[in-house]
């Protein structure tokens, strides 16, 4: 609860939104959307923020034409996904199933679905890749060490990230500044060289906070996990909660050193591989 906290939320916020207990505000929401799309009932920092970001997803349509936008279902993708589906539904946008996640994050994405009358795309692994893997190291096999870990990854995520990218223009990514010492190096759009297409980070500058304001003021759904001390949301057996105080990714693979802890799919980290640290996977 300690971000919730930081964000000025006197209670679980899941417990006094419901997420679709203003159709009315929705509606006009919408109709001065024509105009001034999701913004009107927000503070006017926020605002600014939100018409920066919204800004940036347009300009990327723009260049690059065929963007999609990979959901992780934590804080800031709630935040992003308001903004695509409200205002740059171009934008498709899909989840990466990689068949381990929390009970509460499948939840999450019907509630989602409900709130916008959408559907998230979701891609899953290969199954024989997961089966050859989890036969060669075992069904929990990514704790043994770094090299498991990363090759689990790569199984349950990197290859349908792939495909899910494969022949776009850009993908957008929820990351932050403050998240992580490596994100904090980002830059609002890369060259991913992995993938082959542009990266699009449009909430690089705004703080947790902002985050949680945002999901408040516009009465988003979010993953309940949040309110029991988890800051990120990532597959059940690597994820864990977190004290206050401590970094945001500090509860994604505890059990491996700091500059590690990526998934694989931000060129950041593979930077600071080359660089001296460990590489993600
Ligand atoms: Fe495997 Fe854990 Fe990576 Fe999920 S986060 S793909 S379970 S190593």
């Amino acid at each position: 609860m300690a971000w919730v906290a930081q964000a000025g939320a006197s209670t679980k916020v899941h417990e006094i939104i419901s997420d679709n207990s203003f159709p009315l505000a929705r509606a006009l929401s919408i109709l001065f959307g024509v105009m001034n799309p999701i913004v009107p009932d927000l503070p006017k920092p926020l605002r600014q923020r939100a018409q920066d970001s919204i800004l940036q997803l347009r300009a990327a349509v723009a260049e690059y034409g065929n963007v999609c936008y990979a959901n992780s279902l934590g804080s800031e993708s709630m935040v992003l996904t308001d903004l695509i589906w409200e205002s740059v539904p171009e934008i498709e946008i899909f989840s990466i199933d990689t068949g381990r996640l929390y009970p509460e994050t499948y939840d999450l994405i019907e509630r989602l679905q409900a709130r916008y009358g959408r559907t998230l795309r979701i891609y899953y692994p290969d199954g024989e890749g997961v089966e050859r893997w989890v036969d060669e190291n075992g069904i929990n096999g990514f704790r043994d060490g770094l090299e498991q870990r990363r090759s689990c990854c790569v199984v349950r995520k990197v290859e349908p990230f792939r495909r899910a990218v494969s022949g776009r223009g850009a993908w957008v990514t929820g990351i932050r500044r403050g998240q992580s010492a490596s994100r904090a190096l980002a830059a609002p759009v890369e060259w991913d060289g992995e993938y082959g297409l542009h990266k699009v980070s449009p909430l690089l500058d705004w703080s947790e906070t902002e985050i949680w304001d945002y999901i408040r003021k516009r009465r988003l759904p979010y993953n309940t996990l949040h309110d029991s001390g988890f800051p990120s949301i990532g597959c059940a057996p690597c994820t864990r909660a977190v004290q206050p105080g401590e970094d945001e990714r500090s509860g994604r693979w505890w059990w491996e050193r700091g500059d590690s802890r990526e998934c694989g799919l931000h060129p950041r980290a593979r930077v600071a591989a080359a660089l001296g640290g460990s590489p993600s996977h």
